[in-house]
């Protein structure tokens, strides 16, 4: 068999979960909470199990939580989105921008991605007869340099995928960039996909700029988030997506076949929990806590900290320890050191390497201690 993805291995998260495994290291670097969702939630899915809901749930998604998506969106972003025929309920984020992507990709049509980017994205367009098109983020900063995504649109350009809060760097899009994108795209054909599964994780009283407090842009995107990340639940694969009506029909058709549906007890109980505001309302407080305790963790040592804007990620510089490719210093960090992170240049197409790294800190403030222990020994 010729591959059809020759350039793609294995995940660098299951390569560094497996090596922080072997090695015995703290696991700061696949990103993942190493905390319970909510008891109530799980009792709830327990209930929804143990009371028989566990047949297919409907193809897209349970009524109720599509209802409660939508005022939710509502109250945060000023519109509420039809449950009928505008929001989908998928089997994580993955699925919904690989449905997405699926539902509007032909042959040699290009989709504008910003990197570095999350690794899903260049095998789904890829697979689907797309091409990626690359637009480098501004180092340090991750801001977007509109002069180069409009340099980089085309007449075969589809789609925009865009990231915010975005892995891995933890930089969120500012309310400038909804006005440059909203310009970029009017009198185009160019479709939207927005990632934004960390839409309940912004930091310092910023609101999250979701796409969806533009009507404008709304009407040409699909708008994804994941219930994995807000709820501490990243094994349950619950994510949805919103797009507009016409969009969505196209989507559904690729979701019917994908996965046709998604667990149903789960959607359930978010729906039930969902009526419980207080949780995604004070995420963003949660995590900040959790970003400024690392920060100050590190203060001392020798790694370099740019504060995170959103996510649950810290991007570190290590000029001052050593000059090792990110990834041999990954490696090092994991076996020698004890702490496993994640390096950058993989999340670029040609592995460029800024010399930095990323640590999860969803984590109890013990596993941040320890690893902050180990880490200041460099
Ligand atoms: N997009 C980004 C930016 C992510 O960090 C993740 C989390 N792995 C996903 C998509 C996938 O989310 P899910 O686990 O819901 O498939
Ligand atoms: N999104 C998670 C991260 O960025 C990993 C998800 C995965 O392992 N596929 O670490």
């Amino acid at each position: 068999l010729t591959s059809k993805l020759p350039q793609v291995g294995t995940s660098i998260f299951t390569v560094m979960s497996q090596l922080a495994q072997q090695y015995g290291a703290i696991n700061l670097s696949q990103g993942f909470p190493d905390f319970n969702c909510p008891p109530e939630l799980t009792e709830l899915v327990s209930d929804y199990l143990r009371q028989g809901f566990n047949q297919y749930a409907p193809m897209a998604g349970v009524l109720k939580l599509r209802e409660q998506i939508s005022s939710k969106t509502e109250k945060l972003y000023g519109f509420a989105p039809d449950p009928d025929t505008e929001i989908t309920i998928t089997s994580g984020a993955t699925e919904a921008l690989y449905a997405a992507l699926a539902a509007i990709l032909r042959p040699g049509d290009e989709v504008i991605i910003l990197e570095p980017a999350y690794d899903s994205y260049v095998p789904a367009i890829l697979l689907n007869g797309g091409q990626p098109v690359f637009v480098p983020l501004q180092v340090p900063s991750f801001a977007i340099n509109w002069q180069l995504v409009k340099e980089a649109i085309t007449s075969r350009t589809r789609a925009i995928l865009l990231n915010s809060p975005h892995n891995p760097s933890g930089a969120v899009l500012s309310a400038s960039d909804l006005l440059n994108l909203a310009e970029l795209v009017t009198d185009t054909n160019i479709l939207i996909i927005s990632d934004e599964v960390y839409e309940h994780m912004v930091f310092d009283g910023q609101p999250h700029l979701s796409l969806l407090t533009k009507p404008e842009l709304a009407a040409r995107s699909f708008v994804i988030s994941s219930f994995g990340k807000t709820y501490h639940a990243t094994g349950w694969k619950v994510a949805y997506c919103v797009a507009p009506a016409a969009l969505t029909i196209e989507f559904r058709k690729v979701h019917q076949y994908l996965t046709f549906s998604t667990v149903t007890p789960i959607q359930y109980a978010i729906a039930d929990y969902l009526d419980n505001q207080e949780h995604y309302l004070t995420l963003p407080a949660f995590y900040q806590a959790k970003r400024d305790l690392f920060h100050q963790l590190l203060q001392s040592s020798r790694f370099t900290l740019t504060p995170s804007a959103g996510t649950y990620f810290q991007l570190v510089s290590y000029e001052n320890i050593t000059q090792e490719r990110d990834q041999a210093f990954a490696r090092r960090l994991t076996t020698e050191v004890g702490v496993a992170a994640i390096p950058i240049s993989v999340f670029y197409h040609q592995q460029t390497d800024h010399g930095l790294l990323r640590f999860c800190f969803a984590k109890n403030e013990d596993t941040l201690r320890a690893a902050a222990e180990k880490l200041n020994r460099l």
